[in-house]
């Protein structure tokens, strides 16, 4: 359940003043912006900077998000703690990417498929892969420092192991040249670079939502887009 007025509103009769108190979490601060109204909005931000809210409540059960930008471009977005705060009590994600910030919503419609060959493995459905070399512990408990299986192996010294050679008949790790299915495509050759959940660009400034989805005559007057280059960033 994505938090809303109503349970910020239980949370703060739950508090000895009744108008503000710590969330417990992150050093977050809850608080009413007028402590004599009954209807007031209620506000979550960082305990260290009251005046700019992150999320706040409206009774009508829509909320505002907000990330202030500091003097020289710094946003408040750029840390996680922000991010993290905005999606905990306002249930929206809020990405980063190249020094820009996307929202995506829960269950956002997804770009069409694009199945395109996979640009990892170039269309091979094989990658490169490491082979070690196997370590031998059948010297272990042994009194002639030998291997029993091995008897021509020479023992480390001290431990009783030796190293056996791999498959390829190296004693040292190497490449092998597609060696291995490719993790990307999963050896299919060709993978979905579409259905993508769609993104909308956000600098921070004021949006109002409701459980979690930007309200619609808001989300106009933003750039909606698919920003398919964009991965998630926990
Ligand atoms: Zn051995
Ligand atoms: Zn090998
Ligand atoms: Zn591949």
């Amino acid at each position: 359940m994505i938090p809303d007025w109503n349970w910020a509103n239980d949370f703060l009769k739950g508090g000895r003043k009744k108008y503000e108190r710590p969330l417990y979490d992150r050093r977050l601060r809850i608080w009413k912006t007028n402590k004599w109204d009954a209807d007031s909005d209620i506000n979550i931000g960082h305990a260290w900077n009251l005046i700019n809210p992150l999320v706040t409540y409206h009774k009508d059960g829509t909320t505002t998000i907000q990330a202030p930008t500091y003097p020289h471009g710094w946003s408040a977005l750029r840390g996680y703690s922000t991010r993290f705060t905005i999606n905990r009590y306002a249930g929206i994600k809020v990405m980063q990417r190249n020094f820009k910030f996307y929202l995506e919503e829960e269950d956002a419609p997804l770009s069409p498929p694009k199945i395109q060959g996979c640009r990892m493995c170039k269309q091979s459905g094989l990658i490169d892969s490491w082979c070690s070399p196997v370590t031998c512990w059948g010297g272990r408990n042994s009194n002639d420092r030998k291997c029993p299986e091995h008897p021509d192996a020479v023992l480390r010294t001290g431990s009783g192991w030796h190293d056996l050679p791999c498959e390829h008949g190296d004693y040292r790790g190497h490449t092998v040249t597609k060696g291995q299915p490719c993790y990307s495509c999963g050896g299919a050759k060709k993978r979905d670079y579409g259905s993508k959940p769609e993104r909308t660009q956000w600098t921070g400034t004021p949006l109002r939502l409701r459980d979690g989805k930007i309200i619609k005559s808001a989300a106009t007057l933003l750039e909606r887009m698919v920003a398919d280059y964009v991965e998630p960033i926990g």
